[in-house]
């Protein structure tokens, strides 16, 4: 789950990690409020979305009077802010966070992260912040320092040393760093988080080291231990299609494809998406069913790939271990009898009360074509695809 900045930032705050100081608006009125009883002279408006890349995309701004909030409130808050984070079309502001300007000395990339290849949390750490970070690690990747933490022995200050040496920090910055690094990796702990990136953190021109953005994301697994997180997530930022997977506990995650899928096993949801991609089409989502789904759980998942505009045709591909052939083969029938079908479905079923399944399928009269294997499945979709088109 990800949580907005004004958020993360007060997650942050709750661990001692000086950030700088602000309200969240969600009205032009709140935002001048807020930006009234700021001592000022400058102001920073910034517009809160799941992405980043808002500055680039005129979400951010940095201004020097009550009234330019103002106008950049009113011109911010409802528009659909386009960033090469959002895709092509954007998202809609809803919220602002009014902070008190930072006159910025230097500014650096800093996250943690869990790294899966060590068995680790690392810290990534640039004197490149502020900018693409993604364009530092193509262009200039020996700029990016990577510092992992043992697991065993946890944070220690030699650690947040390592890391001002990264970032070449000197004096009382050094001591700065020590402590923050040690305040970010309890708050990563702590709250479970999967991903905390500051970009940037900066030093300002009286030699403080502040948290100017943050990010956070949450491993979703862990959020019933963290209420107070949870009361963060902001169901406007998901995909609608998610939210309604998440309410009938099916793993689904929308693509851009043109093929929707419905699967059992996160494997065979996989390999179903590789094979849509070998014969040249693309998948429209990942959607595993699960082992042990029912035919209101297979009913359910079907309507939500069939109210995806984008699917113009579909591949059930099921093997039949705990879940039994017949029932995705009920749970398909009555989908299709609610919602209809104006797109080419293939069914492979294979493994348990298979016949049967097939023998549903064939009885219902349904415009279904059936297929043997993965193989003959993601051939004869693509092809029924591009028929159709
Ligand atoms: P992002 O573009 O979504 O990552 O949003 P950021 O919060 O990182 O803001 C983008 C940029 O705006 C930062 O890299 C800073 O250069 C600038 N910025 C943000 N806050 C301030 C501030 O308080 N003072 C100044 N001078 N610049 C700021
Ligand atoms: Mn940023």
């Amino acid at each position: 789950m990800n949580i907005h900045e004004y958020q993360a930032k007060e997650v942050l705050r709750s661990f001692g990690v000086p950030t700088g100081k602000g309200d969240a608006a969600f009205s032009v009125d709140e935002a001048v409020k807020s930006a009234e009883s700021m001592p000022g002279p400058v102001w920073v408006v910034k517009a809160q979305i799941h992405a980043g890349g808002r500055g680039k995309g005129g979400g951010v701004k940095v201004i020097k009077s009550v009234a330019e909030v103002k106008a950049e409130a009113q011109r911010i808050l409802g528009m659909n802010l386009v960033t090469h984070q959002t895709g092509p079309q954007g998202k809609l502001v809803q919220r602002l966070y009014i902070e008190e300007g930072t006159a910025i000395a230097k500014e650096f990339y800093l996250s943690i992260l869990v790294d899966r290849e060590t068995s680790s949390i690392a810290f990534i750490a640039s004197t490149e912040g502020g900018v693409n970070i993604e364009e530092v690690a193509e262009h200039t990747p020996e700029k990016i320092a990577n510092i992992h933490v043992d697991p065993a022995s946890g944070y220690s200050p030699f650690i947040g040393r390592k890391i001002a040496s990264a970032l070449k920090l000197e004096g009382d910055l050094v001591r700065q760093c020590v402590k923050m690094m040690g305040q970010l990796y309890r708050a990563f702990t702590e709250k479970d988080m999967s991903l905390l990136e500051i970009n940037p953190l900066v030093v300002t021109n009286d030699n403080q080291l502040v948290c100017l953005d943050a990010k956070m994301n949450f491993d979703d697994n862990a959020l019933d231990r963290h209420p107070d997180i949870k009361a963060y997530r902001d169901l406007s930022e998901e995909d609608p299609k998610e939210i309604e997977a998440s309410k009938h506990d099916l793993s689904y995650v929308a693509l851009d494809g043109s093929i929707g899928c419905m699967v059992n096993g996160a494997g065979l949801a996989m390999a179903t998406m590789d094979i849509i991609k070998l014969y040249g089409s693309e998948p429209a989502n990942f959607l595993d069913v699960g082992g042990g789904a029912t035919k209101e759980k297979v009913t359910a998942a079907f309507k939500i790939i069939t109210a995806d505009p984008k699917v113009k045709g579909i591949l059930v591909n099921i093997f039949g271990g705990i879940m039994k052939c017949d029932v995705i083969a009920e749970g398909v029938i009555a989908a299709v009898k609610e919602v209809g079908l104006q797109v080419p479905l293939v069914v492979r079923l294979e493994g348990t009360n298979v016949e049967l399944g097939k023998k549903l399928i064939t009885d219902s009269g349904l415009n279904v074509i059936t297929a043997d294997d993965l193989d003959d499945a993601a051939k004869k979709i693509v092809k029924a695809v591009k028929e159709a088109a």
